[in-house]
């Protein structure tokens, strides 16, 4: 078994982390940059060692001073978390020379899934589903029109390195693809260090859905149920829940069953999330990018299946096999998250940084609250804007929707600005409970959501009832 974790992140997973170390009595070790100086992983962790300042490519990107650290304090493993080195192949590979356990796939494993262009034709190859579109990615405008002509429009230009929403462009028609192409390509480069770009059609009004899979070095792979995260901005996901709500049993068991195909066709090792697209009959369903990394979400997975993500990601990486086999995984209820972001909906979302004077989590029955935050604590602007995870958990969806209708009116920050109140009307909007929401819902209403004179028991919840 791993003895000591060093956790090569910051924030709210690297607090997660932490937790499911110590309750497994693996020693842990926080890195952390000058502007974490204060973090709660720094002051909980056995060792917390600084590794430069505060931009993330001086620190938390600093393979150098990450892989220093660990052989400095003894460690035997290292945890990436999420975003920063957590899906970079090269990394991987250099802790597995310099005799370090990288707690993820392999550097192989994490090329093949991670670089989306290529994904796709090994997927296709796997017999998974894909967004039809470009073979390979598209290397000139003349590619791109072409790939586009034979998709149809409107096409997404999508970067092969992207993640985050970013590095992604609609283009309805040829006229608009040269200006799309470019812009996509730049932001891109500025977001990835990566230009190349590849081509899906634009699946309409689709819901993203999610799978999340386990596997080990045995060749034991199983899916623990799947997430919906069709509630987005801009490509990003604000609200989560698990399962997805009105998806017929076949298309859930196909879903499952392929992305455990997906995990296997890039030889996987440890957790990982396989994406979909579902079109609007619910009847099709198609590989959209496999992260190689816990995800942001896996919370909610853990509330219905009661599978500790994180302890299976170090058990998996000491070596053992899967606890449990694909017959053993039943989900209990149903759970919803909120991201709460310290951004400004009034003001087009800007990062609202600052120093929390006050803060008060909701708790209580199957509630859980994610965050790294506490009074007097300061949210940096050099980072992601993610205060807080809430999680709710009941036997139905509708409970477990009221739950966090409460959670979120008990949900006191002061000092900081944060998306909470927005979140608070989605959960009342009847396309949410209705539960047919798709990706196009927050920005098709986002200016009515956004009018918040309105009270949020005005919407009619006629037809959602029942769910
Ligand atoms: P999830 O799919 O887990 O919901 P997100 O797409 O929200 O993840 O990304 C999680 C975090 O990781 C965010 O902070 C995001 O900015 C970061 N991230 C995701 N992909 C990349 C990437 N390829 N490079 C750098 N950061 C990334
Ligand atoms: P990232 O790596 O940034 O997470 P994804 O490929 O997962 O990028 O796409 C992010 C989001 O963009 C998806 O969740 C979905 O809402 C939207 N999207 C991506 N591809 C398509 C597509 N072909 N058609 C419609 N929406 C898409
Ligand atoms: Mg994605």
């Amino acid at each position: 078994m791993l003895k000591r974790v060093l956790i090569a992140n910051r924030g709210e997973i690297a607090l997660r982390i932490l937790r499911a170390c110590r309750e497994m009595g693996i020693d842990t070790v926080a890195v952390y940059s000058d502007a974490d100086a204060e973090s709660l992983p720094v002051q909980l962790a056995g060792r917390a060692v600084c590794i430069g300042p505060a931009k993330a490519a001086d620190s938390y990107l600093n393979q150098n001073a990450i892989l220093t650290a660990a052989k400095a304090t003894g460690c035997d493993g290292i945890h990436p978390g999420y975003g920063f080195l957590s899906e970079n192949a090269d990394f991987a590979d250099t802790c597995a020379k310099e005799g370090l356990i990288f707690i993820g796939p392999s550097g192989s494993a994490i090329r093949k899934a991670g670089a989306k262009s290529a994904a796709r034709s090994l997927m296709r190859a796997a017999n998974v589903p894909v967004t039809p579109g470009s073979d390979g990615p598209v290397r000139t405008v003349e590619d791109a029109l072409a790939a586009a002509k034979q998709a149809g429009y409107p096409v997404l230009l999508k970067a092969s390195a992207g993640g985050g929403g970013r590095g992604i462009r609609r283009c309805d028609s040829a006229e608009e693809l040269p200006a799309a192409y470019a812009e996509a390509k730049t932001e891109a480069m500025a977001c990835f260090g990566n230009d190349e770009m590849y081509l899906e059609k634009l699946v309409l009004r689709p819901r993203h859905i999610e799978v999340q899979v386990l596997a080990d070095r045995f060749g034991h792979v199983i899916y623990l149920g799947d997430r919906d995260c069709s509630i987005q901005r801009r490509n990003q996901k604000l609200i989560e829940e698990a399962p997805a709500w009105n998806l017929s049993d076949s298309l859930r068991k196909r879903m499952g069953e392929a992305a455990v195909r997906a995990a296997k066709a890039v030889g996987y090792e440890n957790a990982g999330t396989v994406e979909f697209l579902v079109d609007s009959a619910g009847e099709h369903f198609y590989f959209m990018e496999m992260n190689t990394r816990i995800q942001v979400e896996h919370g909610i997975t853990e509330l219905v299946t009661g599978v500790d993500l994180v302890k299976e990601q170090l058990r998996i990486a000491s070596g053992l096999a899967l606890e449990k086999t694909q017959e053993e995984i039943s989900l209990s209820g149903h759970a919803v998250e909120c991201r709460i972001n310290a951004e400004n909906p009034a003001q087009n979302f800007c990062s609202s940084p600052g120093t929390v004077e006050f803060l008060h989590f909701p708790s209580g029955m199957g509630v859980r609250v994610d965050s790294c935050l506490y009074n007097g604590c300061t949210l940096s602007p050099y980072y992601d804007s993610l205060a807080a995870k809430v999680m709710a958990h009941a036997p139905t969806r509708l409970e477990a929707i009221r739950k966090m209708r409460r959670c979120l009116e008990e949900f006191t920050i002061e000092g900081i600005t944060t998306n909470a109140e927005l979140a608070y009307q989605i959960l009342h909007h009847p396309a949410f409970v209705r539960g047919n929401a798709t990706t196009v819902f927050l920005e098709e209403q986002l200016t009515a959501l956004l009018d918040f004179s309105r009270k949020a028991d005005d919407f009619d919840l006629s037809g959602g009832a029942d769910v």
